[in-house]
């Protein structure tokens, strides 16, 4: 990531942003709120925001351009590959040393006595043991929607959907063709966001491409969970977590039009329907 290319993000991580969520409920039109966040930002911040947001970060930039909106648009052929990519290699380079894949679940000492009933039961008891075995018992790539559902726990106490997952009109722009790589939920600026399973947070920190402040949570065997738009986070890249931690508060932090949490399933550093994990 080339956090020397973006200038002024950090004011998105102070508490300044925590106010406003009063307001947008309070108003009748809860988007000024978000108007006004949006007009302190320079017209290439918002393309390249959009851009990166939509991944669709070339169309985006000549469909604006189009409009006369913005006349020059430096953005990078690549950019929306960087977006995949660069989170990936990010991902993937700091799971190395020791991710919750490679656990050595096999390590019993040779004594040790094996329960087979017992180890039913807490499978069945304990859904992050019912979800390593999911993904363990077959590529994640190929699993089933029927079997995944449920599998994840619900990143806020209350999942209401405030955008889906896929294609759809774009909220910053009204463009058509917006692909959206998570599933919006309603949630007010410092609502508590939880991890989705036990994992690894493999990224904690400021997304180039959106995200805004944002976690990741790596749960190994190729599935990743992402929490973004956050005003807050209370992990470190390298902590381990357990399902229903509280990871961070909720915000409207990168290219967001207001408070909400934007969660993300990843299979293998593709994005996939939230909902048929959840
Ligand atoms: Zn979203």
């Amino acid at each position: 990531m080339t956090s020397q290319n973006v200038r002024g993000r950090r004011r998105a991580s102070g508490p300044a942003t925590e106010l406003r969520p009063a307001r947008v409920v309070s108003e009748i039109r809860p988007r000024d709120t978000e108007r006004q966040v949006r007009r302190r930002k320079s017209p290439m911040r918002q393309v390249a925001d959009f851009a990166a947001a939509s991944g669709v970060g070339q169309k985006a930039g000549v469909a604006l351009a189009a409009t006369g909106l913005v006349l020059t648009v430096g953005l990078p052929a690549t950019s929306p590959v960087m977006a995949t990519s660069e989170s990936g290699q990010t991902e993937s380079a700091l799971s190395v040393g020791g991710t919750v894949g490679s656990q050595p679940e096999v390590s019993a000492a040779a004594s040790a006595k094996i329960d087979f009933s017992r180890a039913a039961v807490a499978t069945a008891a304990d859904p992050d043991g019912k979800l390593k075995q999911l993904l363990s018992a077959q590529s994640v790539g190929s699993i089933q929607r029927a079997s995944s559902a449920g599998t994840l726990g619900s990143p806020l106490d209350s999942l209401v959907t405030a955008s889906p997952f896929g294609y759809r009109v774009s909220p910053l722009t009204g463009g058509t063709g917006d692909f959206h790589r998570g599933q919006d939920f309603v949630a007010q600026c410092g609502t508590a966001v939880h991890a989705a399973a036990a994992g690894k947070v493999t990224f904690a920190g400021w997304h180039e491409y959106g995200g805004g402040n944002r976690v990741v949570v790596d749960h190994g065997n190729g599935l990743e969970t992402t929490y973004n738009h956050l005003s807050s986070f209370n992990v470190q890249v390298g902590q381990t977590v357990n399902r229903g931690d509280t990871v961070a508060l909720s915000g409207t932090t990168g290219a967001s039009t207001g408070c909400h949490l934007h969660f993300e399933v990843q299979v293998n550093g593709e994005v996939v329907d939230p909902m048929g994990w959840l």
